[in-house]
């Protein structure tokens, strides 16, 4: 943790005067100089960067520098962004995954990396002595010749005892592992890691990678296709930790300040050298997340509480403040028998367009009532609930128990009175789910 803040407190003077350099910073930050931002206490002093002034702004970018590689994020918590990288910065995060992969003990032989649609974490090609294969998940043909290969890498014959790491998507993950569960267990445990990107993996998910991989490290980490390093789930406090050079605060929901309580708006800043053709400092990544309350030698961990776009706010005692955490219910919702679960994306094709895991059927949202405002939640169910209103009814409580236990947000929010009415639906009653979602 020591190590970590002084290596951000080092980085952070020349970050601020790169930045200032940029015509758009200097107009961003009315008048501010180096002087102001001295320190990563001085740094919540700045204005926060929007998506929406990212992508409008035509001045951002360094002048007299070349963009080698453009990077699209895919929109999921907003506006879709194309950021560029010039040839220093990608320079500089290959010397640190050079020294990295110098000091990494166990590395696999193979890594299967799964292609997808958007390409979080996935932008910036890093060195590994591991010889790494392409796969795709989008067809069942595309599938079982994945899964031919991992039980058995016939492609690299000189690997016959080669330790595989499967690294991807957490519905590329989900589909891997459940054709290779079909499988004699003998034929998985030379998977020795499975790291999935992206937003991150539930508790069931977790569970069901750990058991059908007994012999892997499972590794949680959350990447945004704007930033160049991410985060990885800490197996200490149970908190997302940013890479070192990435500053992550708590900002506000109402303000520019630190989160008043635990919870608030993930804010990067993206440190120098590592970012140079078009900074990001104090970005807004679109998503709510929350303080872990244990102690940790790595410094304050995070998790998530969900996108800031579906994620309830309303104004108790006050001040604005989350009622319900998305993705709280969403890991409640997998692990409930009755209810529904999404396939896990329409791009794929059958089988695995029913497979039983992606994301639970949830939507929630305040209302405007007569007296104040209301949180109306609709969660997915698999049963009629108009033909089974027992079921419907011990569904309902169950829900409720759990969510008081689990999510502070919610029990807050019922504490002060806030009204909440639950309503049951099949699936059909959603939208379509996007074949870009986890
Ligand atoms: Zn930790």
């Amino acid at each position: 943790m020591r190590d970590r803040c002084a290596f951000q407190e080092e980085l952070l003077p020349r970050t601020i005067a790169e930045a200032l350099q940029i015509p758009f910073y200097q107009r961003h930050w009315r008048g501010r100089n180096a002087a102001m931002v001295a320190s990563l206490g001085d740094l919540p002093s700045l204005p926060l960067l929007s998506k929406d002034e990212l992508s409008e702004a035509d001045d951002l970018l360094r002048d007299g520098e070349r963009a080698v590689t453009l990077i699209h994020s895919t929109g999921t918590t907003g506006r879709p962004l194309v950021r560029f990288r010039g040839e220093a910065e990608l320079a500089a995060v290959r010397a640190v995954a050079h020294r990295l992969a110098e000091v990494r003990e166990a590395e696999p032989d193979v890594v299967f990396t799964t292609l997808g649609a958007s390409i979080h974490g996935g932008g910036v090609p890093t060195p590994s002595r591991a010889h790494v294969v392409v796969i795709a998940c989008s067809s069942k043909w595309l599938i079982d010749h994945a899964v031919t290969l991992i039980r058995r890498s016939p492609i690299i014959p000189s690997l016959d005892d080669a330790s595989i790491e499967l690294h991807g998507r957490p519905r590329h993950l989900a589909i891997l592992a459940t054709e290779l569960a079909r499988f004699p267990i003998s034929e998985r445990v030379h998977v020795r890691a499975v790291t999935s990107v992206g937003y991150g993996i539930s508790r069931s998910l977790r569970r069901f990678l750990q058991r059908t991989f007994p012999n892997a490290a499972v590794r949680d980490t959350f990447s945004l296709s704007e930033i160049v390093a991410g985060a990885e789930r800490c197996a200490s406090c149970g908190g997302y930790h940013m890479a070192a050079p990435v500053v992550a605060e708590i900002v506000a929901l109402d303000g520019e300040g630190p989160a008043p309580d635990a919870t608030g708006r993930l804010v990067l800043t993206e440190l120098f050298p590592f970012s140079q053709l078009q900074p990001l400092i104090r970005y807004v990544t679109g998503d709510i997340v929350r303080a872990v309350a244990r102690e940790c030698e790595e410094g304050g961990g995070f998790d998530f509480v969900g996108r800031a776009a579906v994620t309830p706010v309303a104004v108790l005692g006050g001040r604005p403040s989350v009622v319900l955490s998305p993705w709280t219910l969403g890991e409640i919702l997998e692990e409930m028998p009755g209810a529904a679960r999404s396939p896990l994306g329409n791009a794929l094709t059958p089988p695995y367009d029913v497979l039983p895991m992606g994301p639970p059927y949830l939507d929630a949202r305040l209302v405007e009532a007569e007296g104040g405002q209301r949180l109306v939640l609709r969660v997915g169910v698999s049963f009629a609930p108009q033909l089974h209103p027992e079921a419907a009814m011990a569904f309902e409580r169950d829900l409720v128990t759990r969510l008081v236990e689990e999510d502070v947000h919610f029990r807050r929010a019922q504490a002060m009175g806030l009204p909440c009415e639950l309503r049951l639906c099949q699936s059909d009653a959603f939208p379509p789910p996007s074949s870009l979602g986890k």
